[in-house]
């Protein structure tokens, strides 16, 4: 599920919509994927994800 998220600068709200309801004009918001603390665990999908690559699974 992929959708554009807006924040208003305004409200500090996200909303899917390009106006908040207040009125002012939100920014576009990328999605955070990781958390800045995740290092460890995305480490550990990494290293999955090369083992995989290793077998020619992927
Ligand atoms: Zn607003």
């Amino acid at each position: 599920m992929m959708r554009h998220i807006f924040k208003c600068g305004n409200c500090k709200k996200y909303t899917m919509k390009e106006t908040c309801d207040c009125g002012n004009k939100t920014l576009f918001s990328r999605p955070v994927k990781y958390t800045p603390n995740d290092k460890f665990s995305s480490y550990k999908r990494k290293a999955k994800i090369e083992q995989y690559v290793k077998r020619g699974l992927l």
